[in-house]
């Protein structure tokens, strides 16, 4: 941005991240319904669920082609999901959040990697109650990125947090199985919070506990309500944690 300075560049920058974080949000929208779904990823097309008619390049830039069409197919008129355009909004939102606090570092470009990996482990477990392993791989990948560039502790911090968090979540698992004869905490669960263990050293993973915990519980009493059966997505509660835990704002 040589040349702009102020107030300008700024606005300019902010809204470079808004659109980025747009993206990454119709990415985040993408992966987290085809990941847990065993679809292709890359090379399928979009299509109108109603019509089947694929989705032209102008039908999928971000928000834009949703308000453009008025939130339906320009085919079949059938209305558009309000998933993809809320999904994306959140993703603008996170990245503008961690740009405020963060600049552009390397920090916060890694930090958005996890913020947006967190939040399609949330949706797909919201929406399958699946957590992919894939993302759970990308969720190491960054942890140990964040290692790298100096994110706090060392290796043996990090596996302790990793060791901290497994230990209590399979006891716990173990003895619900013994008792209920079924799992209460799924291996995704238990994949995911080995990784937040992994990113937060000794030092976070009570308090991942605890703040996972709360959520899962608050899930846990929803989904009862809505009588959505015994299994909940408890993923969110841990993401969640997870994300409060790495970037206090
Ligand atoms: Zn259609």
């Amino acid at each position: 941005m040589t040349g702009v300075t102020g107030p300008l560049a700024s606005l300019l920058e902010g809204l470079l991240v808004a659109v980025v974080g747009l993206c990454l949000g119709s990415l985040v929208g993408l992966v987290s319904h085809r990941l847990p779904r065993d679809q292709a990823v890359v090379l399928a097309r979009s299509r109108c669920p109603r019509c089947g008619n694929c989705l032209a390049p102008r039908d999928l830039i971000p928000l834009v082609s949703f308000l453009a069409l008025d939130g339906r197919c320009r085919h079949c008129g059938a209305p558009l999901s309000w998933r993809y355009p809320a999904i994306e909004l959140v993703g603008a939102a996170l990245c503008l959040a961690i740009w405020a606090s963060a600049d552009l570092t390397v920090e916060a470009v890694l930090a958005i990697g996890l913020a947006t990996t967190l939040l399609t482990i949330a949706i797909s477990d919201l929406e399958t109650l699946i957590i992919p392993d894939e993302l759970v791989v990308v969720c190491f990948l960054l942890g140990f990125a964040d290692l790298l560039l100096g994110g706090g502790g060392d290796l043996v911090d990090r596996l302790g947090g990793l060791a901290l968090a497994v230990g209590p979540v399979v006891a716990v698992r173990q003895l619900f199985s013994a008792r209920h004869g079924r799992h209460g905490i799924g291996l995704g669960d238990v994949k995911l919070f080995a990784a937040a263990g992994f990113w937060l050293g000794v030092e976070g993973v009570p308090w991942l506990f605890v703040i996972a915990g709360g959520i899962g519980v608050l899930t846990a009493l929803v989904w009862r309500v809505r009588g959505q059966g015994p299994m909940f997505p408890f993923g969110i509660g841990i993401a969640a944690g997870w994300f409060v835990l790495s970037f206090p704002m």
